[in-house]
C-alpha cells in the first residue's frame, strides 16, 4: 500500500514554490513528489528536477519545451509543455494533493481538473477563488475534496476552527501588514517608486502579490478569498492592520471569544501545514519571542487613499461576475505598473473603472468567468492606450 502522500505542486520556482519544496524535503518519509511546474523559469525547473526527481515536469511556456526535454533526457522524468498539460498532470493516479502556487487566473483551469480528478489542494493561489468561488467551493463539496488554505490568514483562520466544527462563527478579523506604504495619504502616494512598491516590510514574495499588498488589493482578494473558504458573509469578515505580522488573523465565536494563531512570518508553516493537516511535524525553524516584540499594535486600514480594499467588497456585494472582472483588471494593472507604464494610484483607478465598465452576470456558469476575465483585461488594455 502507497504510504507516502503523492504531491504536485504547479508554479514550483516562485516563492510559495520553491518554499514548499524547502517542507517537502525535511519530511521525505512523509511526501512524495510527483510533480513540477514552472511558467517560464526553464533553468530553476530542470535544477529542480534534477535534485527531486519527480515523476513529471510541465513548463507551461511552449518555446521552452526543448530546453527542459534535452536538459532531462537522461533522467525517467516526463516532460511536458503548455496550459493543457498542466490540466491533465494534476489528474494523474500517483498525485493526492496539488499545491497550487501559481500566480492569478492561470491557476482557474488546472484547480477545476484537479477538483474534478478528486485530488485535495492546498491553495495558494487564491486569484482562483476570487475569480469563481462558488464553482470551486461547490464542485469541492461535490466531489468530497478539501481545500486546505496556504495563505497565512486563512491558515491562521483554519487553525484556529480545528475542533470548533458545531461552533458558529460570528466573525473574523484578517490583519494586514499595510505594506510598505501604511500611512501615507493620497498626496504621498502619487510619488510612489516601483521600486518602494516592491520593498514589502515584512515578507518575501512573488512581485504580484508583493505590489496586491502595497495597494491593499492583496487583502481584498483574502477577504473574498475568506468568504468562499468559511462560507462568510461580508459583514463577518473584518480587516485589521497589524504592523508586525505576528498575529496572522483571528476568529471571534458567538460567545464573544477569540482565537487568535500567531508566530514569526514564515510561509513554510502554512505551507506545511496544508499538506500535514491535522498532524503538526516538528520544525526546525526560529520561534517567536515575546521580549522580541514588546509591542504588537493595531490599526485601521485607511480605505480612503487604499481604495482596493473597499472594490473587493464591492465586488462581494453585487455577487456574479465582477470579482472575476476586477482580478482581471488588477491582473493587466499591476502588470503595467511592474512595467513603469502607469503610477501606483493608477492601480485602484483602472481596476474601478473596468468593474463599473463590464457587465455583471448573475449565477455565473465556467463560461461565464471565462468570458468576463476575457472583456475586462480588453477593457484594462484599452482604457492603457
Ligand atoms: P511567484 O511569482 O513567485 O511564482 C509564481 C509561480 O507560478 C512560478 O513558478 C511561475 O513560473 C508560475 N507561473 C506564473 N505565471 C504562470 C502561468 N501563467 N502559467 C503557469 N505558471 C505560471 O508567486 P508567489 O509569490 O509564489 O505566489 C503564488 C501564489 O501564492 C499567488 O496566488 C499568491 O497570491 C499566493 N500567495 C503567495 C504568498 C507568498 O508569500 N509568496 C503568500 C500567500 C499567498
Ligand atoms: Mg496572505
Amino acid at each position: 500500500m502507497k504510504t507516502k502522500k503523492g504531491i504536485a505542486i504547479l508554479g514550483s520556482t516562485g516563492s510559495i514554490g520553491t518554499q514548499a519544496l524547502d517542507v517537502l524535503s525535511l519530511y521525505p518519509e512523509q511526501f512524495e513528489l510527483e510533480v513540477l511546474t514552472a511558467g517560464k523559469n526553464a533553468d530553476l525547473l530542470i535544477e529542480q528536477a534534477l535534485k527531486f526527481k519527480p515523476n513529471t515536469v510541465v513548463i507551461t511556456e511552449e518555446t521552452l519545451y526543448q530546453k527542459v526535454k534535452d536538459a532531462l533526457w537522461h533522467e525517467e522524468i516526463h516532460v511536458y509543455a503548455g496550459e493543457d498539460a498542466l490540466c491533465q498532470v494534476v489528474e494523474s493516479t500517483q498525485v493526492d494533493v496539488v499545491l497550487t502556487a501559481l500566480v492569478g487566473y492561470a491557476g482557474l483551469k488546472p484547480t477545476i481538473h484537479a477538483i474534478s480528478a478528486g485530488k485535495n489542494i492546498a491553495l495558494a493561489n487564491k486569484e482562483t477563488l476570487v475569480v469563481a468561488g462558488e464553482l470551486i467551493t461547490q464542485l469541492a463539496r461535490e466531489k468530497g475534496v478539501n481545500i486546505y488554505p496556504v495563505d497565512s490568514e486563512h491558515s491562521a483562520i483554519f487553525q484556529c476552527l480545528v475542533g470548533e466544527f458545531h461552533n458558529k462563527i460570528e466573525k473574523i478579523y484578517l490583519t494586514a501588514s499595510g505594506g510598505p506604504f501604511r500611512g501615507m495619504n493620497t498626496e504621498q502616494l502619487k510619488h510612489v517608486s516601483l521600486e518602494q512598491a516592491l520593498k514589502h516590510p515584512n515578507w518575501s514574495m512573488g512581485a504580484k502579490i508583493t505590489i496586491d499588498s502595497a495597494t491593499l488589493m492583496n487583502k481584498g482578494l483574502e477577504v473574498i478569498e475568506a468568504k468562499w473558504l468559511f462560507n462568510l458573509s461580508a459583514s463577518q469578515i473584518d480587516v485589521v492592520v497589524h504592523p508586525q505580522s505576528i498575529i496572522h488573523s483571528l476568529v471571534q465565536f458567538e460567545d464573544g471569544s477569540m482565537k487568535a494563531q500567531m508566530g514569526l512570518p514564515d510561509m513554510k508553516l502554512p505551507i506545511q501545514y496544508a499538506l500535514t493537516y491535522p498532524a503538526r511535524l516538528k520544525t526546525p525553524y526560529p520561534r517567536f519571542n515575546f521580549l522580541d516584540y514588546p509591542q504588537l499594535t493595531f490599526e485601521q486600514p485607511d480605505r480612503t487613499a487604499f481604495r482596493n480594499l473597499n472594490l473587493a467588497y464591492k465586488a462581494m456585494d453585487l455577487k456574479g461576475t465582477v470579482a472575476c472582472t476586477l482580478n482581471a483588471a488588477n491582473e493587466i494593472a499591476v502588470d503595467a505598473f511592474l512595467n513603469k507604464r502607469i503610477a501606483f494610484l493608477e492601480i485602484a483607478q483602472l481596476n474601478e473603472e473596468v468593474m463599473d465598465a463590464i457587465t455583471n452576470t448573475l449565477n455565473p456558469k465556467l463560461a461565464d468567468y471565462i468570458n468576463a476575465d476575457l472583456l475586462a483585461r480588453e477593457k484594462a488594455n484599452e482604457l492603457l492606450k
